[in-house]
């Protein structure tokens, strides 16, 4: 990991920083880092360790953007940070703004990785969308990070650094209490959260601390396509609301269009739902159903559906195909997608078609890091002739 903390048993010395050296020799930064790892900081560079404290409500709680600014903190200490630590945030290799006003980013991080994060305002409320992984395993056959390889998982640090960046763009310091832009964070970008687990409950922790960030593990949804043998530990360990990529009510089409199906079938991550903990009305597990004409849309599948769903408290989230560039597959039309939502919701189920948003600045998921390599190829060709 890249910020991992090094046990500081005697105070070593403030040439000596507590979290990894980035690999370009530049300082490396506090943003992401974990509470232990903000003490390993404040005990390497030879202070108490309750001025960790202190360090974390500036960080986290005031967005500090200079150590300057930390004026609770000693001019000594002040100091000693600026010489051996930032308070980066990732660059930002792209930031666009859509007619609909949501808004998309792509995050270049150390390595010269990137990965994408969306605001998505809506009346009274705004929804950050995070990334996971740089690129994905999943292969889906409708999603374009499944055209992507896996490059890596994201840290910790790097997936606080996304809300911290959203945060940034609104000026939304100290964090407030009520009138938030960003009230909501769904973990729906590039990649399969639960194959990172280790380091998305790392920065969930970050992100829900009460002294810092604060969002409530209530505000917070993570979405999988199915990787059964985490869900359980997911809803214990953190608590935060489950989305399912469902999108098929037979395991020989799911095999096909979330291939994850194979390992892990319908009845199995079924079961693992009706398992989830703090589930019941008031707070029921979204299944995702991605609508692709004459694939998955007949009103069959909806009565299969509403049967598959029974008993879990559940809400079905009609999402309509959000096309790509060579992409196999068409959107449902608006009938179908209509007459699917009555079925569902004639069977007792709450469903909700979701309204695209972003389509101008490509914010469905993966699309904008790839048309960015597009451009880059390009360059690179343009340069080579
Ligand atoms: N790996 C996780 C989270 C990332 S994808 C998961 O599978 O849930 C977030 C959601 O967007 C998933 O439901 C995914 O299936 C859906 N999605 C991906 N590409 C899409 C597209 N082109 N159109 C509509 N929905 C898409």
């Amino acid at each position: 990991m890249e910020h991992a903390a090094t046990p500081a048993t005697t105070p070593a010395s403030p040439a000596t920083p507590a979290v990894a050296v980035p690999p370009d020799g530049a300082l490396p930064s506090l943003v992401g880092l974990s509470r232990e790892e903000m003490g390993a900081v404040v005990t390497g560079l030879g202070e108490p360790a309750f001025r960790a404290k202190q360090l974390w409500h500036w960080v986290y709680h005031r967005g500090a953007r200079s150590f300057d600014a930390m004026t609770s903190l000693s001019k000594s200490l002040r100091e000693k940070l600026e010489g051996t630590y930032t308070l980066d945030r990732p660059a930002e290799s792209a930031a666009l703004v859509s007619d609909d006003g949501t808004r998309k980013w792509l995050l270049r991080f150390g390595d010269g990785r990137e990965a994408e994060c969306v605001h998505i305002p809506e009346s009274g409320r705004g929804t950050v969308c995070i990334s996971s992984q740089v690129g994905c395993t999943l292969t889906c056959a409708f999603c374009h990070t499944g055209t992507q390889r896996l490059v890596r998982n994201l840290t910790a640090a790097e997936i606080v650094a996304q809300l911290m960046t959203v945060r940034d763009a609104f000026d939304e310091w100290p964090t407030p209490q009520v009138d938030r832009n960003i009230t909501n964070i769904v973990m729906m970008g590039m990649g399969e959260p639960l194959y990172n687990y280790d380091n998305i409950a790392q920065a969930l922790r970050i992100l829900m601390d009460g002294e810092g960030l604060s969002v409530s593990r209530r505000k917070i949804t993570l979405s999988t396509a199915g990787v059964v043998p985490m869900m359980v530990r997911c809803g214990e360990e953190l608590g935060v609301n489950l989305a399912v990529s469902l999108h098929a009510v037979t395991d020989e089409l799911r095999d096909h269009i979330v291939p994850i199906n194979k390992k892990y079938p319908l009845k199995e991550l079924l079961d693992a739902c009706r398992a989830y903990p703090r589930v019941n009305n008031a707070r029921r597990i979204t299944f995702e159903y991605v609508m692709l004409k004459d694939v998955n849309d007949s009103p069959a599948d909806a009565r299969e559906l509403v049967r598959l769903l029974k008993g879990i408290p559940a809400k079905v989230n009609l999402i309509p195909f959000n096309p790509w560039p060579g992409a196999p597959f068409e959107t449902s039309p608006e009938g179908a997608v209509k007459t699917f939502a009555d079925i569902v919701h004639a069977g007792g189920l709450i469903a909700t078609v979701r309204n695209p948003r972003g389509r101008d600045i490509m914010a469905a998921c993966g699309q904008l890091k790839s048309a960015s390599e597009v451009v880059r190829k390009a360059k690179r060709a343009a340069k080579i002739a």
